[in-house]
């Protein structure tokens, strides 16, 4: 395609001036429903909103692509002019069935014409280069109508952060080698390291680990991958958004029909929803893969953030801000979740950089969602940060951490609270927190990891951050960003970096961690392989590394099998103890600290609502190198797990007056009875 001349800036920010005027609001805000291209067996209508053009055409062809067109031997095309409707909408009625058919735009604005494809395409070519209009009743696999969300499973949110590559592309993950790196892997049931049917792996393993939901890096179609030979050596994370409302076609198996993507992410859907695990989408609104792609070619310049002097915004640092306060954006964003909602029955959304949207944008999007069948339970959270400063306008309000009270209680935030103070700053390699620190940086992270038990809602230990509810927390201590948990272990403690051997010390670091993410008030959440001292050797950016390097190995994860059995332990021992799955202020208020001398931290958690076994529960941090005997309040305390080599929901010990808190460890203690401490 040829590449678009922009604006010059001083065009663009007279453009700006009137994207923001009642004028433009009043005349142009389009709020039908209708965008895109609507099948129907006697015609399609195609709609676009293109209020800046003065003449829009639509041009139809057989194929996705001109590589295929050559290759079959076809060059006719259909061309028809577009009619100007109301509020800044083009439309063209197309008669006869035209599913399966691609098309483009031809959009003229300034007396330049450059071609398209459709800002609200449903199904696209290989590329995302041409649009495809599709009946979506085909898409459907078997027993659509029949899937839904797991039952109950939004009160017990655990989060297992995952690409669909690195999923199963393992050669030894056990899945087909047709269906490996492909959505179709997470339909493969009973699959086992190696096939040997001894340790499971990809979906028969996330069962027997227990997570509820998994958090699906991108899959809406991203640039980053050339979709054309998906078996050249290409690895990205996705995070360069062409088409918002197609599945991304390099995870399908068939990237030239644009039904097979939107089927096969669907069957995906269905075998986790019946594997009892919930899917969250990870949605990327803050900018595009190109500056130059569909939203610049149908309305220049009113999709993104520009500054007074014409250039554009970068607090994405892809050099395209998109502009959530303007309206027509806002509403894409809101249309666009509800259509994965509803379309692919999507059970959560994961903002990326979401301060860089505004709080009433985010406030909205929460509400059309709970205006869905069942959309009360869709999880919504996102990052409350920016990559840097951006240009928004309208005095909207970032939805950035500080601003979490402006936020509904139903949108969480990454608490990079507790991710830097238990392991140190993501940034910094030498920095060390509560669990891989020293004694003066135990101490100084202290106060803050006690903030993070309370899911940062009692005043006492206030930061910066001050949140309705412990629902508006995901508590973590590694993602996809940055260093794993393990390197990040290494680099911060180890002279000699060896992230292959199984170190006994950073496995009590790592076990530490978890121990204490999952004692925490809020939504546990973790990077896929984090159970299994997942390792990078080291490298902290991995986007567009090797394939090798991130997908998860699936004999590491038999050989940390100890580590694996803890986490199941950790993810299983929150449904016993419901107070900590508690989401309102007030379950903040449950919790009691201990007087704790130096770098420990105790608290005895207690729900007189709880009707679970487990009428109290006693929770100790040692973060010290040595033992610490310590005296316990009164009661019958069984040990559910001394954080070490013994954990059991039933209880493995009991225990009166006296206690040795072993180095590195997260105690979990649970009283059957209801006396007083
Ligand atoms: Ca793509």
């Amino acid at each position: 395609m040829v590449e678009m001349c922009l604006p010059d800036c001083k065009k663009r920010v007279a453009l700006k001036r009137w994207f923001y005027s009642e004028d433009f609001l009043e005349k142009y805000c389009y709020a039908g429903q209708d965008l895109g291209a609507v099948w129907q067996k006697e015609g399609t209508l195609f709609k676009v909103w293109a209020p800046t053009a003065k003449k829009v055409g639509l041009k139809i062809y057989p194929f996705g692509s001109e590589e295929e067109m050559q290759r079959e031997g076809v060059e006719e095309t259909e061309f028809f002019f577009m009619m100007q409707e109301e509020c800044g909408t083009w439309s063209v009625w197309v008669d006869g069935d035209r599913e399966g058919q691609y098309y483009t735009y031809l959009v003229t604005v300034d007396g330049e014409t450059y071609e398209t494809n459709d800002p609200y395409a449903r199904a696209c070519g290989v590329n995302g280069v041409r649009s495809m209009v599709v009946d979506l009743r085909r898409t459907n696999p078997k027993d659509w109508e029949s899937d839904k969300r797991p039952e109950g499973i939004e009160q017990h949110p655990v989060i297992y952060e995952l690409h669909i590559k690195d999923f199963s592309n393992d050669l030894r993950s056990g899945v087909r080698e047709e269906w490996r790196g492909k959505y179709l892997a997470f339909t493969e049931e009973n699959t086992s390291l190696d096939k040997k049917g001894a340790f499971p792996s990809c979906l028969a393993y996330l069962k027997y680990l227990g997570v509820t939901y998994v958090h699906l890096l991108p899959m809406f179609d991203f640039g980053s991958v050339d979709e054309r030979d998906c078996r050249k050596q290409q690895f990205n994370w996705g995070y360069d958004p062409v088409n918002y409302n197609v599945p991304e076609g390099s995870y399908a198996t068939d990237v030239f029909d644009g039904h097979v993507r939107i089927l096969e992410l669907k069957q995906m859907v269905m075998a986790l929803h019946r594997a009892g695990i919930g899917v969250i989408m990870d949605v990327v609104f803050n900018h595009t893969y190109r500056l130059d792609g569909a939203f610049q070619r149908t309305v220049p310049d009113y999709y993104y953030r520009i500054y007074s002097d014409g250039s554009y915004a970068n607090g994405s640092a892809c050099g395209n801000d998109t502009a959530s306060e303007r309206e027509m954006f806002r509403r894409f964003m809101e249309d666009s979740v509800c259509y994965w909602a509803l379309e692919y029955h999507i059970d959560g959304f994961r903002f990326d950089l979401m301060g860089l949207h505004d709080t009433e944008t985010m406030n909205r999007i929460r509400k059309r969602l709970n205006q869905l069948p069942g959309g009360e339970g869709i999880l919504m959270y996102g990052e409350p940060w920016a990559a840097g400063d951006t240009a928004m306008e309208q005095e909207a309000i970032p939805a950035v951490a500080k601003n979490i009270r402006k936020l509904d209680s139903k949108i969480a935030i990454f608490s990079d609270l507790i991710r830097d103070s238990l392991k140190g700053s993501n940034f910094i390699a030498e920095h060390k927190g509560y669990v891989n620190g020293g004694k003066q940086e135990i101490i100084k992270a202290k106060e803050k990891v006690k903030n993070s038990v309370c899911g940062l809602c009692r005043a006492e230990y206030n930061g910066e951050v001050r949140p309705l509810a412990p629902s508006q927390i995901i508590n973590y201590v590694s993602a996809h960003d940055d260093w794993t948990l393990w390197d990040k272990l290494i680099v911060s403690t180890k002279k000699q970096k060896n992230y292959q051997n199984c170190d006994r010390d950073i496995l009590q670091m790592n076990k530490m961690a978890a121990g204490i993410v999952f004692t925490c008030l809020g939504i546990p959440f973790f990077q896929a392989g984090e159970e299994f001292a997942r390792t990078k050797n080291g490298c902290e950016n991995s986007y567009n590394s090797s394939s090798e390097l991130n997908q998860l190995d699936w004999g590491r994860a038999e050989e940390y099998q100890e580590l694996v059995e803890y986490y199941r332990f950790l993810i299983a021992v929150r449904r016993e103890l419901p107070v900590l799955e508690r989401t309102e202020r007030e379950a903040a208020d449950q919790i009691t600290f201990l007087n704790m001398r130096g770098a420990l931290i105790g608290f005895v958690i207690e729900d007189k609502k709880a009707f679970g076994r487990w009428k109290k529960a006693l929770v100790y941090y040692n973060p010290d190198s040595d033992k610490h005997q310590i005296s316990l309040p009164e009661g019958r305390w069984k040990i559910l797990t001394d954080g070490e080599s013994r954990w059991s929901l039933e209880g493995v010990e009991l225990v009166k007056n006296q206690l040795v808190l072993l180095a590195r460890t997260v105690t979990i203690l649970g009283c059957e009875e209801e006396l007083g401490i």
